[in-house]
This record gives structure tokens, C-alpha cells and sequence, in this order.
């Protein structure tokens, strides 16, 4: 089925009606809606790189222009690392881990212990937007969210080239 470009820019703010919205998440995802998705989100960032998959809400995997890495970048310009890479590494990264910092956003006596649970938010180094927030114990590892089989979904679900990578 094809959606005009205007229903998927309605999907992507969250402004999409019930009835459209229903009959898009029932219907098998096609192609066409995938290319016209990509090029909302091209239209929106104001660097050349090429998207390949949003990774999470402001990053994106890339091919760079030039050297056809594929790199994690943030919607404003700023490169994090390979593709397949942990991007929280490179964050900067704030931890709430006492009683006082849980106090600024939970209210008095809702909020997990800190001996058993800490916040880690992380933060883009250049235009400062949380990316994300994890609540693990204090000791466990930094999570890497995911890594895409980007050549699966492009060959197996959108139907379309795998664009070139260097890395
Ligand atoms: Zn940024």
C-alpha cells in the first residue's frame, strides 16, 4: 500500500490520525514507505552524510559522504563512532547515584535506592540532548542497545540495495 509523504511526516511528529495510523501498523511494511521515511529524515538534518537506519530518536547510522563509513551520528552533526559500536562510550555521561540525585526527579520516598539502582543519562558532548536513560544496578555494565542487521532488513524487508560500507 502507499502513503503519501505528508502521512508518514504526521507519523514521524506524532500528529497521524487513529484510522491512518491503524491500517499503516496493519499493513505489511513495504518499500516505498521505507525510501519516503529516509527522505523525511534527510530533509531535516542539515549534513550531507547518508542515512542508512534511525538508530533511536536524534541518531542515525551513516554512510559518511566521503570514506562510506557508516558511523552513529546525532541530528546535529555530531559523529559518535563505528556503526556497530557502543555510541554510549563516546556520551557524556551523568549518573545519578545518590539519594539527593534521584530526589530532583522522583518524589520523596518513590524513587529506587541507589545502593540498588542507579539513572545513567547520556548526553550528545555538542548539542547537549539527552539521548538516553538506563536504570541498571550500580555495577552492571554500560548496555549496548542493539546492533542492526542492516543487510537483512534492506534485502529482506524494504527490498532495496544495502547502500556501500568501508567498515
Ligand atoms: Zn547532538
Amino acid at each position: 500500500m502507499f502513503y503519501e509523504k505528508a502521512k508518514i511526516e504526521e507519523l514521524i511528529d506524532g500528529k497521524i490520525d487513529w484510522p491512518s495510523l491503524h491500517s499503516m501498523l496493519s499493513m505489511p511494511k513495504d518499500a516505498e514507505r521505507f525510501r519516503i521515511y529516509l527522505e523525511i529524515l534527510q530533509s531535516r538534518v542539515t549534513w550531507e552524510d547518508k542515512i542508512v537506519l534511525p538508530y533511536s530518536l536524534h541518531l542515525y547510522i551513516v554512510q559518511k559522504a566521503k570514506t562510506k563509513e557508516w558511523v552513529i551520528k546525532c541530528d546535529c552533526g555530531h559523529e559518535f563512532c563505528a556503526w556497530n559500536a557502543n555510541w554510549k562510550l563516546n556520551a557524556n555521561i551523568r549518573v545519578r547515584e545518590t539519594p539527593a540525585d534521584m530526589l530532583e526527579i522522583y518524589p520523596k520516598l518513590m524513587s529506587p535506592h541507589p545502593d540498588w539502582q542507579v539513572l545513567r543519562e547520556y548526553y550528545c558532548p555538542d548539542c547537549g540532548t539527552l539521548l538516553d536513560v538506563e536504570a541498571p544496578t550500580p555495577w552492571y555494565p554500560v548496555i549496548h542497545d542493539w546492533i542492526p542487521d542492516v543487510e537483512a532488513f534492506y534485502k529482506e524487508w524494504v527490498n532495496m540495495e544495502v547502500p556501500e560500507r568501508s567498515n
